[in-house]
């Protein structure tokens, strides 16, 4: 006799979108079929949860892998194995940190090899959005990108330009017909640079001179005009990794008078200081930059308030080597995806009482409400079954034999969490357990509903 279900999760305390509910949740043909208090059929694979808490699998909605191309960096097998140990059943790479760089069919199909024989976990891409690539919108479209992703500045690639004003109105035209949307670095270009130099030949190098290099009108501008473009046009905009309390309000005014805006924040931006990066030295480096604690204060508000709608690891490695100099000339980018989830139970959660399904939220459903994925983002009846089951209590000291990068290098090393991912389910199946990648390869593309 079959059994009724794939899997049952018995007993557990599921993070809904609206609230903390113990039941049990089964799994059939990789969906969730039934939520209840006890659920009496049997399954293929039954697991006792009691105490622990059930959370939706984490979407990380901005991730750079380095594959194909740039594998001594991160490659998707590690980079997906570090989201699995992490709680996450998805993510969506960024266009510019594999070589070739994501601006056509042909790249994106070779990528899209890449994940479908290595990736542990769930996948979809941006497209990338240059000066260059402006008449391929529409292939990468078709080839199921989930948006496109642009830099206001240099993007630290010298193949994946920045997009000046003319490409950004005339691409944001396009991609309001696409139905997609644009996210964008938002820093100043020529502000950045000038300032860089002028602090360059004055014989500054260090943490602070790349803090004022990147001062946080360098943000609010590009991230005002960037607006301004989407407002003229009706393009779906959103900011990535906003790091200022006063973008976020710039963000905020334009959705109260009607402009599709959107904005996300990271991790990093939520737990680290300006001044924890200049004890921590080049690894803490990324840009636009960690700013002070008072705005990290405003920030937090900002979260709770709903004004910012997801948070991000931006996970963005590199090769070490490339760290290794004075501060304003290293590579800027923190590898950060292993530890979203935990790093929120823990600042969010246990610091600042944030609630868990408020948590889940930011992490999976205000995500692919945003993007169109349909199928994940919470735990109800008809979405994939994907989890991450989490001991709230536990407390650990992040150890670097403890991260799958290609480079167990991350600020982190040395932090104490609290709450601990024990066991990642995706669609039914359990691909993390116990400090192990337990499963096979087995990520599918995601394609946006437009
Ligand atoms: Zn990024």
């Amino acid at each position: 006799m079959s059994n009724q279900y794939d899997l049952i999760i018995r007993g557990g305390k599921l993070v809904l979108s609206d609230g903390v509910k113990e039941a049990d949740v089964a799994v059939k043909d990789e969906k969730i079929v039934e939520i209840k208090d006890e659920i009496s059929g049997t399954a293929t694979e039954e697991i006792h949860a009691v105490g622990k808490y059930v959370f939706p699998g984490t979407f990380d909605g901005h991730v750079h892998f380095n594959d194909p191309g740039r594998t001594e960096w991160e490659t998707i097998k590690t980079g997906s194995s570090a989201l699995a140990a992490g709680g996450a059943t998805s993510f969506v790479d960024m266009p510019l940190n594999c070589n070739p760089c994501t601006l056509d069919a042909e790249q994106f199909n070779r990528k899209l090899a890449v994940a479908q024989k290595d990736s542990l976990v769930d996948y979809a891409f941006w497209g990338g959005f240059t000066p260059k690539n402006l008449d391929r919108l529409e292939e990468l479209a078709e080839c199921g990108v989930i948006g496109f992703k642009a830099f206001a500045c240099y993007s630290g690639i010298p193949e994946f330009e920045g997009a000046d004003d003319y490409t950004a109105l005339k691409g944001m035209e396009k991609l309001k017909k696409l139905g997609l949307p644009l996210m964008v670095h938002c820093e100043n270009a020529l502000l950045t640079k000038q300032l860089g130099e002028d602090e360059l030949a004055a014989g500054n190098d260090d943490v602070w001179a790349y803090f004022r290099t990147h001062a946080p009108i360098t943000e609010t501008e590009s991230v005002s005009r960037m607006i301004a473009f989407a407002e003229e046009t009706g393009c779906k905009l959103i900011i990535a990794h906003v790091s200022l309390a006063k973008s976020v309000d710039i963000v905020t005014a334009a959705r109260q008078r009607g402009v599709d805006v959107q904005c996300e924040t990271i991790g990093q931006y939520l737990i680290l200081t300006d001044e924890d990066v200049a004890r921590l030295g080049t690894v803490a480096k990324c840009s636009p930059p960690v700013r002070c604690a008072a705005n990290q204060t405003k920030m937090w508000a900002r979260l709770m308030n709903g004004e910012i709608d997801f948070v991000s690891s931006d996970h963005s490695p590199c090769d070490p080597k490339l760290k290794d100099g004075p501060f304003m000339k290293v590579w800027g980018g923190i590898s950060s995806c292993q530890t979203t989830l935990t790093g929120l139970l823990t600042h969010a959660y246990h610091a600042r009482q944030i609630p868990l399904p408020e948590i889940a939220n930011f992490t999976s459903r205000n995500v692919t409400n945003i993007l169109g994925v349909t199928n994940k983002g919470s735990i109800s009846i008809g979405k994939d079954g994907d989890f991450a089951i989490v001991d709230l209590d536990k407390t650990y000291k992040l150890r670097a034999e403890d991260l799958f990068y290609k480079h167990q290098a991350t600020p982190y090393i040395g932090d104490t969490f609290k709450g601990i991912v024990e066991q990642t389910i995706l669609r039914g199946t359990t691909i993390y357990k116990d400090g192990k990648i337990v499963a096979n390869p087995m990520g599918r593309l995601l394609r946006p509903v437009r």
